[in-house]
């Protein structure tokens, strides 16, 4: 009885302890505090979490999330359409924004390649990258993915498989830490990274 009764909370705390950051006792603490709630808030929370999943849209250029197509950034007229930097991931291009330095456009690749993860360049958004070089009129690709391990390898993968386009390929100066991460990088040290880019 007891047990039946508590089985559809702790389906709730397995679910929320899935999510990242999310330790057993946040997972609780949660679980609890939406029990807790008036039943409108709680389907009002519910259909926002599975709205933004399903009303989710990307921009068939630069693979970012967007709610048009193509994005604001890629369709914007007041931007350098001759330079592509490549990221990781859409938090990069907010914090590259921020910056309010640079003004071309972006080519989100969704991740690194990792081996250890089982990642391979098949299931990032590389091939349209190489789509896009070969349809518009692209002089500078910037690599901007992290300076670890994988995101190094990843810069050189594509630096390789630009080579052919006679597309100028740059990498990020290491203003960012290595091991760090550009999206927690202040405004300042993307500046100076992004200043610093060294032909590759
Ligand atoms: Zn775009």
């Amino acid at each position: 009885m007891m047990q039946d009764y508590t089985t559809p909370i702790n389906k709730l705390i397995d679910e929320f302890s899935k999510l990242p950051g999310v330790g057993r006792k946040t997972a609780q603490r949660l679980a609890f505090h939406i029990i807790n709630m008036s039943t409108s808030d709680v389907e009002n929370l519910a259909s926002a979490i599975y709205n933004a999943k399903k009303d989710i849209k990307y921009c068939s250029v630069c693979c970012n999330i967007s709610d048009s197509d193509p994005c604001k950034i890629c369709s914007s007229t007041k931007r350098d359409h001759s330079i592509i930097c490549v990221v990781e991931g859409t938090k990069d291009v907010a914090a590259m924004e921020k910056t309010k330095e640079y003004n071309g456009l972006y080519h989100i690749l969704n991740g690194v390649i990792s081996p250890m993860e089982g990642i391979g360049p098949e299931m990032l958004n590389v091939k349209q990258l190489l789509e896009r070089l070969a349809r518009e009129d692209v002089e500078e690709l910037i690599m901007a993915t992290n300076p670890t391990i994988e995101g190094e390898a990843t810069a050189m993968y594509i630096a390789k498989l630009v080579k052919p386009f006679g597309i100028k390929v740059t990498r990020i100066a290491h203003g960012i830490p290595v091991g760090g991460e550009i999206e927690y990088a202040d405004e300042v040290t993307i500046s100076k990274a992004l200043e610093g880019r060294r032909e590759i």
